[in-house]
């Protein structure tokens, strides 16, 4: 066993604050990781304050981590020390089920084995990347390129995974004309690599504010919502939506957007169930999807073409000691556009 320090929640109301526990002792398949930087997810503040249910505490959220590697078990094969290294939201799984055969360990039946606020193999529950250091098998632990910056890497580990996995599952490419519903964490990731992947980019946001970054992420055009003059000119104009909005929100003039046979993707996971009308998905034959993050393989493969496009996540680096602020400044839609943790602020 290790001491580890890091922060958690204690309860669904009170702020997080600074806290130890113990990470299992190495296995011949495990990785010690020394956590350089971690992304705030908007999940993390879901779970943190039990908007989902299913909440236990001490919880120390955290799963967008990227880090050096500190030590490898003996028949560890992927990894040696030093080598950059990141762990998303998943940290084991039955590796038997079919999900898990075909890589997509997210959906294991087992079930799969979360980075925080789920129980591990060893039998400790596990603790997320607000913290120290972080014990995993190597399997689930992804190569991230020598030389990267840390820092803007850590968020692809949640927001680049969930936002790349549906654009390919739905063959978003050069013909593709995307609407990202919501410009945050997910958002801001989802115009950057819709556009490496080639796709014509509408951003569709609340926030007005948000329009002159849209542009500089990469964004075609640029859509106000509240302006209804411009979202009725929408009207039957995109292929795909990526909708990553965090909170109750409007369904239905969404869908109103795609063309014939387009589909909605949801990965914005609302505590708040959403209303659908039946007639914007009858009348376009229009489909109405949902996606969570990604499996192992595809992980990697969404951080390699991340290196190859020079795909980076914008961070507001923060010291731990501010993560409570950090949480308050999100829930204000207030984050440009994700906010990365500096671990070295812990000590
Ligand atoms: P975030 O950075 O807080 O961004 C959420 C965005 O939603 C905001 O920037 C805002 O965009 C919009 N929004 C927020 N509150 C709103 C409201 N009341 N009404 C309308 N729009 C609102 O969050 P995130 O980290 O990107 O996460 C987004 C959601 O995805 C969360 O629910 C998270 O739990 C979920 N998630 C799901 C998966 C998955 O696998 N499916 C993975 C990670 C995260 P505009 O101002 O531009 O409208
Ligand atoms: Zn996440
Ligand atoms: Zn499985």
């Amino acid at each position: 066993m290790s001491q580890c320090h890091g922060y958690a929640a204690k309860s669904a109301t009170t702020p997080l604050e600074p806290f130890s526990f113990e990470r299992r002792a190495l296995g011949p398949k495990d990785v010690q990781i020394e956590i350089a930087y971690c992304g705030i997810c908007h999940s993390d503040i879901h779970s943190a304050r039990n908007e989902w249910g299913a909440a236990v505490y001490p919880m120390v959220p955290g799963h967008e981590i990227a880090g050096r590697v500190t030590r490898v078990g003996k028949d560890v094969k992927k990894f040696k020390e030093g080598d950059f290294a990141g762990v998303g939201c998943l940290v084991d799984s039955c590796r038997k089920c079919e999900p898990c055969q075909k890589g997509l360990e997210q959906f294991c039946a087992g079930p799969g084995t979360f980075t925080y606020n789920s129980v591990g193999r060893d039998g400790l529950a596990t603790q997320g990347g607000y913290s120290s250091h972080i014990v995993v098998d190597e399997n689930f632990v992804l190569k991230i390129g020598k030389g990267l910056p840390l820092e803007r890497v850590a968020p692809l580990l949640c927001a680049g995974i969930t936002t790349y996995s549906p654009l390919k599952r739905f063959k978003v490419g050069k013909n593709s004309r995307i609407g990202v519903l919501g410009l945050g964490g997910l958002g801001h990731m989802a115009v950057k690599i819709g556009k490496a992947l080639g796709a014509e980019v509408f951003v569709l946001s609340h926030s007005a504010s948000k329009k002159e970054a849209a542009k500089r992420l990469g964004a075609d055009e640029f859509v106000l919502l509240a302006d209804v003059n411009a979202a009725s000119k929408m009207a039957g104009h995109l292929n795909f939506i990526i909708d990553t909005v965090s909170a109750k929100h409007d369904l239905n003039s969404a869908l109103g957007m795609l063309k014939l046979d387009g589909a909605l993707v949801l990965v914005g996971a609302s505590p708040v169930p959403l209303e659908v009308s039946a007639f914007p998905l009858i009348m376009g034959r229009r489909t109405l999807a949902g996606s969570l993050i990604g499996g192992l393989p595809e992980t990697q493969e969404m951080l390699d073409f991340c290196e190859q496009h020079k795909v980076l996540a914008d961070v507001e680096v923060i010291k731990i000691q501010d993560v409570n602020r950090a949480y308050e400044r999100m829930m204000n839609n207030d984050v440009r556009y994700r906010f990365s943790i500096d671990l070295k602020t812990l000590a």
